[in-house]
Order: structure tokens, then sequence, then C-alpha cells
């Protein structure tokens, strides 16, 4: 049976992880859940999901390029960031053009657009998830993204779709289980 929310559009999802070397994602309404804490003196907070964090953590670890493109400019996305092990270098913001950022990537790191990965959840994603190999997007993104996702998680945006998407991801390549295998090497339940 057809899982529903996986749609085996452009050749399918699972054939198109193996090539996947670099997976960037979007910061609002994909590593949030699109609210916007903005204060009078113009500083910004936002909600992150603890286990999305961990998961992206995994996901530098095993050795993929990892990065940001964000349409904003915030503070708190340079710590988030950080926390994370993304490197500045890798952290985009205020992309007001995201796909020509993403094409400065792919010159500069020498990758194809079949070895990429995007998350994304709105229109101004769409540019560079109908490029990327992998379109990747949470539950409760734009109509018109969820059409185009090669994967959408079960979980919202900040409500750990960048868990299921990095597993996904990790998963498709045969990595995960190495990678947390040190979480399960003790002891079973009793
Ligand atoms: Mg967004």
């Amino acid at each position: 049976m057809t899982n529903s929310r996986q749609p085996e559009g452009r050749g399918g999802p699972a054939g198109r992880v193996a090539r996947i070397r670099w997976a960037g994602f979007d910061v609002d309404g994909v590593m949030t859940d699109g609210g916007i804490w903005l204060a009078a003196d113009g500083t910004e907070a936002k909600r992150f999901h603890s286990r999305d964090g961990h998961a992206l953590k995994l996901l530098v670890r095993s050795g993929l390029g990892v990065a940001v493109i964000t349409g904003r400019r915030s503070r708190v996305v340079e710590l988030r960031a950080a926390e994370l092990g993304i490197g500045i270098g890798s952290v985009h913001q205020a992309a007001h053009d995201k796909l020509a950022v993403y094409e400065r990537i792919l010159a500069e790191e020498g990758l194809s657009p079949e070895e990429t990965a995007f998350a994304g959840d709105d229109m101004v994603d769409l540019p560079i998830m109908v490029r990327a190999g992998l379109a990747m997007a949470p539950a409760d993104a734009a109509p018109e993204v969820l059409a185009r996702a090669h994967f959408v998680s079960r979980s919202k945006a900040g409500h750990g779709a960048v868990r299921e998407m990095v597993e996904f991801l990790l998963r498709g390549q045969g990595r995960w289980d190495a990678l947390i295998g040190g979480y399960a090497a003790g002891p079973g339940p009793a």
C-alpha cells in the first residue's frame, strides 16, 4: 500500500537518497513552527525542537554537507546553527533569492543538483526544491510545496519534522543505525 504522505513522484524518494551529499534546510516553518517572536527593539526569538536539533547534529557528524538558507536574518539562527555544529559559512541568512544562494553553493562545493536535498515549506523554497534531487517538506507546508515534495514528514514543522527528514536520509543511506548505535549499546529493558 502506498503511503500517501510520501508521494512517489519524480521516480520515488528512496532511490534518490543514496546520491545525497548535501542537505539544505529553510528555517521558519521547517526548523520552527513558522512563528516569529518579534520584540519592539527588533530582536527575534524562535522556538526550535530539541529532537530536530539532535538529528541535525547527527547529520553533521555523518559527513554530509549541512546548510541553512533563510530569507530572514536573526541572531538566534546563528546561535542555533552553532549549537548544532553547522559552520557559520553554511548559514545563509537574508537570502532573498534562495535559488541564487543554492546555485552558488553547488558551484563552490562541486555538487550536482541530484546530490542535494532541500527542505522547505513555502513558495520561496520551490525554485530550489524543483532543482534538488530530493525535496522534503513538513506535514503542514503550503499545498504547492507538498505537491512537489518527494518526502513529507508526518510531524508538523517545529515538532519533529526535521528529525524525520534526517532519519529518512540517513536510514536511506544505511547509516542511521551506526550513528545512533552508541545510544543503544547499554543493557536493554529488564
Ligand atoms: Mg519557511
